[in-house]
């Protein structure tokens, strides 16, 4: 288990929602299948309220959001915890 401290842990749900949303997936299977296969994956800020997201590595939890000026970006492969 990577280090997402408990205050994000709640917003997963939400935020790999979002993230499946934002990037075109029509369910969140799809998204976990392209977070599996691929080096760089689709990634999104933690923050409550923040919407960014990134191409990250696969094991990205502390990739740069360029909204909060911050290391909340998490890849949705740890948001799945397939990683
Ligand atoms: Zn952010």
């Amino acid at each position: 288990m990577k280090r997402i401290d408990m205050g994000a842990m709640m917003f997963i749900p939400t935020k790999l929602h979002e993230l499946m949303v934002i990037e075109g997936f029509e369910s969140v299977d799809e998204l976990t299948e392209e977070c599996m296969f691929d080096s760089l994956v689709p990634g999104i800020c933690m923050t409550k309220g923040c919407s960014f997201t990134a191409e990250v590595e696969q094991d990205c939890h502390e990739g740069w959001c360029e909204v909060c000026d911050k290391g909340t970006v998490n890849s949705c492969a740890i948001l799945l915890g397939v990683i």
